[in-house]
């Protein structure tokens, strides 16, 4: 493997820093700040063994959805990129030709969103991978889109379908044959797409009370805006957005497609509330799948199953 200053002259080159920013090659970053901006801040942790396993996924992949999922949180908030910090502990017998693959994932999904690299560190580990990803947005002054505004009357819509990722997981777990629909589920779930633009357009929309990204799927992660928001939501399954890969992988392996769009992790499409007047004219794609009521429960309708039983609360 390189030494630690050659790998990091490769990363340089391979990430040049944009106009105006100082990025990578000094102690710190430089970004000059701009009046009537707020700053947006994430970061994340994955480690190898729990987060990821070196045999299941491609460093390509894991380059792309260690940012991906990053990026994602500054959808959420409806935050414009400003850049990445990319830590790593590598493993001292990691080949070289993994880590170029890894930064090349990293380097087209930070192309594709404008997401430039920004800084980081190296170091080594004595056995496994860990990667940290820190990024930063900005977003007009008191304009970034929490989980708390949420307000009764609401209607709550998603981007997008869901449950793609965790058949597409569940795929890769089971090593069932491949299928046509499965190479899009297995791509959903390695190379997702976080909604950055998207999560811009809903925020500069007033109507927009509350937003987050669906990480642990919407069945938890709606929890999240209604305890934030001091609200309830009633929910009609049937209006769960399904892609059709989706449907024909569950009709083959006997999967029930719901209960992977409600339980299912890492489909990184926007979950948001929006007051009734203002949803038809949203510039986005989305669907309506219920909405907010006074209370703090979700009532969940349009299906005899009991949903309640795997959920995760
Ligand atoms: P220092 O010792 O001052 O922290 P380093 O030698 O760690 O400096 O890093 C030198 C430069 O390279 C810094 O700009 C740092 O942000 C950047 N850098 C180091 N590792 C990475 C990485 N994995 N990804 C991106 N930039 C990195
Ligand atoms: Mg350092």
């Amino acid at each position: 493997m390189k030494g630690e200053f050659e790998f990091i002259e490769g990363i340089r080159t391979m990430f040049p820093s944009p106009e105006g920013v100082r990025g990578i090659g000094d102690d710190c970053a430089v970004i000059p700040q701009v009046q009537g901006q707020d700053t947006l801040v994430s970061t994340d942790m994955l480690v190898e063994g729990s987060h990821f396993l070196m045999e299941d996924i491609s460093p390509y992949q894991l380059g792309w959805k260690s940012a991906a999922s990053n990026f994602s949180d500054i959808a959420a908030m409806g935050g414009e990129p400003v850049g990445s910090f990319l830590a790593v502990a590598l493993p001292k017998d990691l080949p070289e030709a993994w880590l170029d693959e890894f930064l090349k994932g990293y380097r087209d999904i930070s192309n594709e969103y404008s997401f430039p690299l920004l800084g980081g560190d190296t170091t080594s580990s004595p056995d496994r991978l860990c990667i940290c990803v820190t990024v930063l947005g900005k977003a007009p002054e008191g304009r970034s889109v929490t989980r708390s505004g949420a307000q009764a009357g609401d209607l709550v819509c998603v981007t997008g379908t869901l449950g793609d990722s965790a058949a597409g997981l569940q795929a890769i777990l089971k090593e069932v044959s491949r299928t046509e629909e499965v190479p899009y589920l297995i791509d959903r779930h390695y190379l997702p797409t976080p909604r950055v633009g998207e999560g811009r357009i809903l925020a500069a929309d007033m109507g927009v009370h509350s937003m987050m990204d669906i990480s642990d799927g919407v069945g938890s992660d709606l929890r999240h805006i209604l305890e934030e928001s001091r609200v309830g939501a009633e929910i009609d399954i049937r209006n769960i957005p399904l892609s059709c890969q989706l449907r024909t992988f569950c009709q083959r392996h006997g999967l029930d497609p719901v209960e992977l769009a409600l339980c299912g992790g890492e489909d990184y499409e926007l979950l948001f509330t929006v007051a009734p007047e203002a949803e038809p004219s949203l510039e986005v794609e989305h669907t309506v799948i219920g909405r907010i009521v006074e209370g703090c429960s979700v009532r969940w309708t349009g299906s005899d199953k009991d949903y309640m039983g795997f959920r995760h609360f």
